[in-house]
C-alpha cells in the first residue's frame, strides 16, 4: 500500500466521495464522473447503502455490477469491466442501464424488474446470456447471482455478482464431445470385434460343412462305385490295379488284398488280354484322350462280352498320373441286337411272301423301297410306284380324298385308313382298303410307316348288296326277319320289332322264333310248318303272333322261305309276314254280329208266340165275361163283376199294346218329349198312384225315402208322363217279380249334379250273367219266365230308352237270384234356380197361395216323414196344395197362421198327441170349416170314437187306400 493510500485510510477525511477511493481504473473513473450531471447528484449525498455496496464492489477482485435506481444507474469494478467491449466501456458507466443490455433484456430484465420490486435473490449456474461484443452477438456463458441492495427506504438497486464461464463452459463441451467420441469408438471396436468373432464362427461352422460334405461325396462315390452294375477300376502308371469296385473283384472272384497292386497278367487275363490292356494304358498316357473296346471274358459270372473304357486322371501338374476304367456287361444288349436283326430279316422276307399288298415309306410319305406285292397287283413298275406315283394307280375319282388324307395322317402321325379303287394288273377297277401304321422314334417323332393294301372288291360288292336289302326291309311295314336253323333270330327289321313290342332290336334278337308265337301253336310251328318249309322251299300260314308286353295276339300272314349257303344247304329262315289282325278281327265281328243277329231273330221268335199268347189270354176272359152278361138270367151283381173283370183284361191289353206302339215309336224317332220343370216328388207321386193297387194287391209294402219337400224340391227338365211311365214300370216290374208280402223301396236323393232315384225289391233277383241282357228288348230272364204276369221283355227296353232320351242313365243291379234286385236311375239336373223362385214354385204344388181353382189347402201332420212325404205326394198329383207338419206343435203353429181346408193327423206324435191337437184346431176360429181326419195305425172301433169325441170328423186307417182318400176328397169337392 502506498503511503498517500494509507494516509488517505488512516485520517478520518471530509471528502464526501471518499468512498470511491482506489478499486483500480474504475475507482479512478468513477471518481473522475460527472455525477453532478446525473439524477443521483454528488456522491456525497449518495444513500448509505449505495456508497457501502460501491465500496464492497471496488474492494473485490470479482467481477460485479451494480444497477441503481429507478433509472438502474450503473457501476461495474475492474474485475468486470474485462468482460466489457469498447462500446460498453467505459460509455455505459453511470449511464441508466436499460438501454445499454437491450439483447439481453428478455433474459434478464424480468429478473432485475423482479427483485427492484421486492422479489428474491437469483443465482444462475453456467447461463447462456449471448451478448453484443464488437457489434457480434455472441454466445457468452455466465454463472450470476442478482441480489436486492435495500436500506430503510426499501430496494434500491441491484447487485450482480457475476463470472463469464464462457471459455469454462466451452472446454467443458468440447470436453463432452470428446468424451462422446470415445464412447462411440469404443462401441464402434466392441462391435467390429463382435462381427470378427461371428465371421470366425461362420468360416468355422463353413470349414466344418466343406469337410462334411467332402466326406458325404467320399461315401457317396463308394456306394455309388460297390452298387453299380459297372466294373470301375484304376490303373497306376506301371499298369497296377490301384482300385477295384465291389463287382469287379466279384468276378475276378477276388479280394480287395488279393487284387489290388495286381497286373491284369497277374490276376490271370489271358496274355494277349493283358497285352491289349497294356497297350491302351500307354495309348491313353501318350493322347490323354478316352480309349474304347469291347472284349470277351471269362470270370466268375462266365463268359460274357463287356465294353469298357479308359480315361486318363490329370493331376494337380497336368500330367496324367492314372488311367480309370469303367467295364459294362452287353451280353443281353448285343443278343437283342442280334434278335432285332434277326426279325428284321424275318419280316423283309414276310412282305416279299405276302399276298397282300405291303409296303412301307419314310417319314414323309414317299415310297422309296421296293414293294414286290403293290408291283403284282397293280402292275406299276418300280419307278412308276416310287415317290407319289402310287396315286397314278387310284381311281381319278378317290385320288384327291386319298392323298388329301394320307398326308393329313402324315402330318398328325394318326393312322391312315382309306378305301379307294385301285386299277388291277388283272384288269379294271378294284375296291381295296389301305392302312399305314406309323413307327415312332424315342422322341415321339415318326421314323417310318407301314402299310398295307387289301382287296375289299368282293367283300365291298356283297356288303352293298346287303345295305339295299336292308333300307328296303326297313321300310317295309311287314314283318321281315332272319334266322338260324336253331331259330335263333340273326335280322329282324324296324316293323318286326314294333310289331312284337319289344323294347329294342337288340332284345328282339335276343328272343328265339319260338317265344314269337304262344305255346299252343308252337308244336305246329315246329314239327309241321318248319319241316315243311324245309322241304318245299317256302310255305304260308296263318299263324298268331305273341306281343311281347301285352301278350295280345297278332294275326300273320305267315310266309316262311329257306336261306342257303353257297353250296345249296339250309342255314336259316327267312319270313316276310304280314299282320292280318285288323282282318281277322272284322271277320270276328262279323261272325259276333251274324251270332247276334240269329239271337236276336230267336228272341223275337219268341217274343211273337209270348205276345200271341198274352194277346190271347185276356180274350178267354173277355169272351166267358160277355156270354155271362148276355145270360138272361144274370144277376146285377154278377154282371158288375163280369164288368170289372173285363174292364181289368182290356187294361192289361190296352197297356200292352202302348207299350208295343211306344217301342216302335222310339225305334222309328217318333216320339218326342214334353219337357217341363216338374219336381221328383210330383212324378213319383203320380206313378206310385199307378202302382198301388198292384202292390196292395200282392200284399207288398212300399217304402219311400224322398227328400223333405221343406228342404227344397228336386226339379227335373223332364217330360212328366214318360218319367212316371218309367217309375212305375220299374214298380210294376218289383212287383211282380217280388213273391207276394215283399217289401219294395223307393228312394231318391240329390246326388253330384244329378237326382239319383233306386227301386229296391227283396223279391227273385237276377243272375249276374244276366243283368247286362235285361235292358234288351224281347229280353226275358229265363228263370223268371212264369212270372212274367203278362211281360213281353219290352218295358225295360223301353225304359232305357226314355232315360236316355232324357239324358240318364240306368243300371240294374243283384246279388244274384233270391237276392232281390235295385234299379238305379240318374237324371241330370238342370242349373239351380234362383232361391226365391224355387220356393215360390212350392214344395209339389204345396203352397197354399198357387192353387188351382177346386185345389184344397190341406195340412199333413205325421212324424214318419216318409208316410207324410207319400200322402203329400198323392194329394199333390191331385192338384191341391199341400203343407207337411211332422209334430203336433209345428203342426198347430202352422194351423193358427192359414185356414186349411182338410187336416190329416197323425195321433201317435212326439209332444202334442193328434187328439190334442183336433181339439186345439177346433177352437182356432178361422178353421172352423176344416174337415178333420184322424190318420192312425190304431184302428178298432174305440178308436174311431176316441178321434170322433176329440173333433175329427174322419178316420183312416194307416196305410189309407187311395179310394179312403178320394173319398174324403170327395166329401169337400165344389168347397172352392
Ligand atoms: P217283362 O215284360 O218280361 O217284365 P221287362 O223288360 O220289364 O220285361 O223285363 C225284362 C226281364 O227282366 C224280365 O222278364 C225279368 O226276367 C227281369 N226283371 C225285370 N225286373 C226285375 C226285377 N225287379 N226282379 C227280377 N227280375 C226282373
Amino acid at each position: 500500500m502506498p503511503p498517500a493510500d494509507r494516509a488517505a485510510r488512516d485520517k478520518p477525511t471530509l471528502d464526501p466521495a471518499a468512498f470511491l477511493s482506489g478499486g483500480g481504473e474504475m475507482g479512478a473513473l468513477m471518481r473522475a464522473h460527472d455525477w453532478e450531471a446525473t439524477e443521483l447528484g454528488a456522491p456525497g449525498g449518495w444513500p448509505l447503502s449505495l456508497k457501502n455496496t460501491l465500496r464492497l464492489l471496488l474492494g473485490s477482485h470479482h467481477p460485479m455490477y451494480i444497477w441503481w435506481g429507478p433509472e438502474l444507474i450503473q457501476f461495474y469494478n475492474d474485475a468486470y469491466r474485462a468482460t466489457l467491449d469498447d462500446r460498453r466501456h467505459p460509455a455505459s458507466l453511470g449511464q441508466p442501464g436499460r438501454a445499454w443490455w437491450e439483447e439481453a433484456s428478455p433474459l434478464i430484465g424480468p429478473e432485475i424488474e423482479g427483485i427492484m420490486a421486492g422479489g428474491p435473490a437469483t443465482w444462475h449456474e453456467h447461463r447462456l446470456v449471448p451478448l453484443l461484443r464488437n457489434g457480434v452477438l455472441s454466445d457468452a456463458w455466465w454463472t450470476y447471482g442478482f441480489s436486492p441492495i435495500e436500506d430503510e427506504e426499501g430496494v434500491r438497486g441491484v447487485l450482480v455478482v457475476c463470472n463469464d464461464v464462457t471459455g469454462a463452459h466451452l472446454d467443458r463441451l468440447a470436453l463432452e464431445e470428446v468424451n462422446a467420441r470415445l464412447a462411440r469408438e469404443v462401441a464402434e471396436r466392441q462391435r467390429a470385434e463382435a462381427e470378427l468373432a461371428a465371421a470366425k464362427a461362420r468360416s468355422d461352422s463353413a470349414l466344418e460343412e466343406v469337410s462334411r460334405r467332402s466326406e458325404q461325396r467320399r461315401r457317396l462315390y463308394e456306394t455309388f462305385l460297390s452298387h453299380t452294375p459297372d466294373l470301375a477300376y484304376v490303373f497306376d502308371l506301371e499298369h497296377r490295379f490301384t482300385y477295384a469296385n465291389e463287382v469287379l473283384l466279384a468276378m475276378w472272384g477276388r479280394n480287395w488284398d488279393e487284387s489290388i497292386g495286381k497286373t491284369c497278367l497277374e490276376l490271370g487275363y489271358e496274355p494277349w488280354h493283358a497285352e491289349m490292356h497294356g497297350r491302351e494304358i500307354e495309348q491313353v498316357k501318350a493322347t490323354r484322350a478316352p480309349i474304347k473296346g469291347t472284349v470277351p471274358f471269362n470270370g466268375t459270372f462266365g463268359r460274357r462280352m463287356y465294353e469298357y473304357i479308359f480315361v486318363p486322371v490329370i493331376g494337380p501338374d497336368g500330367e496324367v498320373e492314372a488311367v480309370a476304367g469303367t467295364t459294362r456287361d452287353v451280353t443281353e444288349r448285343l443278343q437283342a441286337e442280334e434278335a432285332i436283326r434277326r426279325n428284321e430279316e424275318r419280316f423283309r422276307s414276310l412282305i416279299e411272301a405276302s399276298t397282300q399288298v405291303v409296303w412301307h415309306c419314310g417319314p414323309d410319305g414317299a415310297m422309296e423301297a421296293d414293294s414286290p406285292t403293290w408291283r403284282a397287283y397293280t402292275g406299276q413298275s418300280y419307278d412308276e410306284w416310287k415317290g407319289f406315283g402310287w396315286v397314278d394307280a387310284v381311281h381319278p375319282d378317290d385320288r384327291a380324298a386319298s392323298l388329301a388324307q394320307w398326308r393329313a395322317c402324315m402330318r398328325e402321325g394318326r393312322v391312315y385308313e382309306a378305301e379307294q379303287r385301285v386299277r388291277a394288273a388283272s384288269g379294271g377297277w378294284r375296291w381295296t382298303a389301305a392302312r399305314a401304321v406309323p413307327i415312332f422314334n424315342q422322341d415321339g417323332s415318326v421314323r417310318e410307316w407301314v402299310g398295307t393294301t387289301t382287296d375289299v372288291h368282293d367283300r365291298r360288292q356283297a356288303e352293298l348288296e346287303r345295305q339295299r336289302f336292308v333300307s328296303l326291309a326297313e321300310r317295309s311295314e311287314d314283318f321281315i326277319g332272319m334266322c338260324d336253323l336253331e331259330l335263333r333270330p340273326f335280322f329282324l327289321n324296324r316293323a318286326a320289332v314294333r310289331l312284337v313290342g319289344a323294347d329294342s332290336l337288340e332284345e328282339a334278337l335276343a328272343t328265339p322264333v319260338d317265344d314269337y308265337f304262344f305255346p299252343e301253336d308252337r308244336a305246329f310251328l315246329v314239327e309241321e310248318f318248319l319241316p315243311r318249309v324245309a322241304r318245299e322251299g317256302h310255305s304260308e300260314a296263318e299263324l298268331r303272333m305273341r306281343h311281347f308286353r301285352t301278350g295280345a295276339a297278332l294275326w300273320m300272314i305267315y310266309t316262311v322261305y329257306v336261306i342257303r349257303d353257297a353250296d345249296g344247304n339250309p342255314e336259316g329262315y327267312a319270313t316276310v309276314s304280314r299282320d292280318i289282325t285288323g282282318r281277322k278281327l272284322a271277320e270276328e265281328r262279323l261272325r259276333q254280329a251274324s251270332v247276334d243277329l240269329a239271337a236276336a231273330n230267336k228272341r223275337k221268335t219268341q217274343f211273337l208266340a209270348t205276345l200271341a199268347h198274352e194277346l190271347r189270354n185276356p180274350l178267354a176272359p173277355l169272351r166267358t165275361g160277355l156270354d155271362l152278361m148276355q145270360l138272361p138270367g144274370a144277376s146285377q151283381e154278377a154282371s158288375a163283376r163280369a164288368r170289372a173283370m173285363m174292364d181289368r183284361q182290356l187294361r192289361q191289353m190296352v197297356h200292352l199294346i202302348d207299350d208295343l206302339m211306344d217301342i216302335a215309336r222310339i225305334d222309328s224317332g217318333k216320339i218326342e218329349l214334353k219337357r217341363e220343370r216338374v219336381a221328383l216328388n210330383a212324378v213319383i207321386a203320380s206313378a206310385i198312384e199307378g202302382v198301388t193297387p198292384a202292390v196292395q194287391a200282392a200284399g207288398h209294402t212300399l217304402d219311400l225315402d224322398l227328400p223333405d219337400p221343406a228342404d227344397g224340391a228336386l226339379w227335373l227338365d223332364a217330360d212328366p208322363t214318360r218319367l212316371a211311365q218309367v217309375l212305375a214300370n220299374l214298380l210294376t216290374n218289383a212287383c211282380k217279380y217280388t213273391p207276394p208280402g215283399g217289401r219294395i223301396r223307393l228312394s231318391a236323393r240329390r246326388e253330384d249334379g244329378a237326382a239319383v232315384i233306386a227301386v229296391r225289391d227283396d223279391g227273385i233277383g237276377i243272375p249276374p250273367e244276366s243283368l247286362e241282357g235285361v235292358f234288351e228288348m224281347f229280353s226275358q230272364v229265363s228263370q223268371n219266365i212264369g212270372r212274367a204276369q203278362g211281360g213281353l221283355g219290352i218295358g225295360l227296353a223301353l225304359v232305357r230308352s226314355l232315360v236316355q232320351m232324357h239324358g240318364g242313365t240306368i243300371t240294374a243291379a243283384s246279388a244274384g237270384e233270391g237276392q232281390g234286385s235295385t234299379f238305379t236311375l240318374r237324371l241330370p239336373l238342370p242349373p239351380q234356380l234362383p232361391a226365391g223362385q224355387d220356393a215360390g214354385a212350392g214344395a209339389v204344388r204345396a203352397a197354399a197361395g198357387a192353387r188351382d181353382a177346386g185345389a184344397l189347402r190341406i195340412l199333413v201332420a205325421d212324424d214318419n216323414r216318409d208316410a207324410a212325404t207319400m200322402l203329400a205326394a198323392v194329394l199333390g198329383a191331385r192338384g191341391h196344395g199341400v203343407t207337411l207338419a211332422h209334430d203336433g206343435d209345428g203342426a198347430l203353429a202352422l194351423a193358427r197362421e192359414t185356414a186349411f181346408d182338410l187336416l190329416i193327423l197323425d195321433i201317435g206324435m212326439p209332444g202334442m198327441s193328434g187328439y190334442e191337437l183336433a181339439r186345439a184346431v177346433r177352437r182356432l176360429p178361422h178353421q172352423a170349416g176344416a174337415l178333420l181326419a184322424a190318420h192312425t195305425g190304431w184302428g178298432t172301433e174305440h178308436d174311431r170314437q176316441q178321434a170322433y169325441a176329440a173333433g175329427f170328423d174322419a178316420h183312416l186307417t194307416k196305410p189309407a187306400g187311395l179310394d179312403e182318400i178320394d173319398a174324403l176328397l170327395g166329401r169337400l169337392a165344389g168347397r172352392n
